[in-house]
């Protein structure tokens, strides 16, 4: 994510924020442009920014404090374009309910920030009813007794159980299912890996490369996942597996390595932002733990660059960490094969075809 600055006084401000703590001026993010503006009210709920001269709206979301997206006051919709993805929404009459979506909309708009930085196709079903996304955010209520909403993808629709916006809850099935990461965030970028799997990849010539590197997708899901709860991963997975669960299926595979991709890109901007520098004090030996993220990964083409400065940053987060008392930022290890379907996922989105 990269840093933001008010443009009316250049204090440092979140993505979230709807307000400069410095200046107090109202604050909106203009998802065309990637810009946090500062506004000025007017009559009729105008805002104009004074940076740009335009006029917007906020998003209707707003009003509920999940949203500082901006919409241009001639567009008719109601809501920002992060915000109109959405199906099914929690029931904000329950108070929790209301503050586990303020914390899945702060993960998808995260989400949709960085498929925009992309340029990745993002439609709504609404308008594509075929191969459009939509988000669909739901409680266990009112569900026979043993049943559950399972967070998942299929043909567009990513289902979450607003259960896993609580930390409790969260936490208690990372343990039960042996995970060393799970958030949010992560759920979206995995299952948006699905979806941009049947986007970009099936039907089109990345599908052999794929075969090569993640295995066969036609053999039946149903079949690897009786068979992986019944007998678990195989015991070698970190040779080439970003997870367990990525040992599953093909298409499990690559949606986890997908989000790592996601995950490894998004923390780069940030350090890129920053401009972090890792230069360790230490008898050399090579320099691969000394790292300055000098390009911003979300646009840089050269995979090598992303990975090299990856590694001694990751290492540099978690020591930090540690020291801290705290468990890992990235309690991960890229093995060569994984590193190879990363590079191919870089591919894919950048559409670098002649390195396939
Ligand atoms: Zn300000
Ligand atoms: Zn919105
Ligand atoms: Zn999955």
């Amino acid at each position: 994510m990269q840093l933001f600055n008010c443009d009316h006084c250049g204090h440092p401000v979140y993505f979230d924020n709807v307000r400069c703590d410095n200046c107090g001026h109202s604050l909106g993010f203009d998802p065309e442009r990637m810009l946090m503006l500062s506004l000025v009210a007017e009559e009729g709920g105008k805002w104009r920014s004074p940076a740009s001269g335009k006029l917007f709206k906020y998003c209707a979301n707003q009003t509920h404090d999940v949203c500082n997206w901006l919409i241009p006051m001639e567009k008719d919709s109601q809501y920002c374009m992060a915000c109109e993805l959405n199906r099914v929404i929690p029931n904000l009459t329950n108070p929790i309910y209301a503050d586990r979506w303020r914390k899945i909309e702060q993960a998808k708009h995260r989400l949709v920030y960085a498929l925009l930085k992309w340029g990745l196709p993002i439609t709504g079903k609404f308008k594509d009813t075929d191969s459009g996304l939509i988000f669909d955010f739901k409680a266990d209520d009112h569900l026979p007794e043993g049943e559950r909403i399972l967070t998942g993808h299929a043909m567009g629709v990513i289902t979450l159980n607003i259960a896993e916006a609580d930390d409790v809850e969260r936490e208690m099935a990372k343990k039960q299912m042996d995970e060393v990461y799970r958030t949010v965030l992560g759920h979206f970028r995995h299952e948006v890996g699905h979806y941009y799997w049947e986007q970009l990849v099936l039907d089109s010539p990345w599908i052999d490369g794929f075969h090569l590197l993640f295995g066969d997708e036609r053999q039946s899901y149903q079949a690897c996942l009786d068979y992986y709860y019944r007998n678990g991963p195989q015991k070698d997975w970190g040779n080439s597996f970003i997870s367990p669960y990525a040992t599953m299926h093909p298409w499990e595979d690559w949606a986890e390595t997908w989000a790592h991709y996601m995950h490894i890109v998004d923390t780069l901007e940030t350090a890129y932002s920053f401009g972090l520098q890792v230069q360790p004090r230490r008898k050399k030996q090579g320099d691969w733990l000394s790292t300055h993220v000098e390009e911003n990964a979300y646009t840089c083409k050269d995979f090598q660059t992303i990975i090299s400065m990856w590694m001694p940053l990751s290492i540099a987060m978690n020591s930090m960490n540690r020291s801290m008392g705290a468990r890992d930022l990235y309690p991960f290890v890229l093995s060569a094969p994984v590193v190879e379907k990363l590079s191919f996922i870089h591919r894919v989105i950048h559409g670098v075809k002649d390195l396939q």
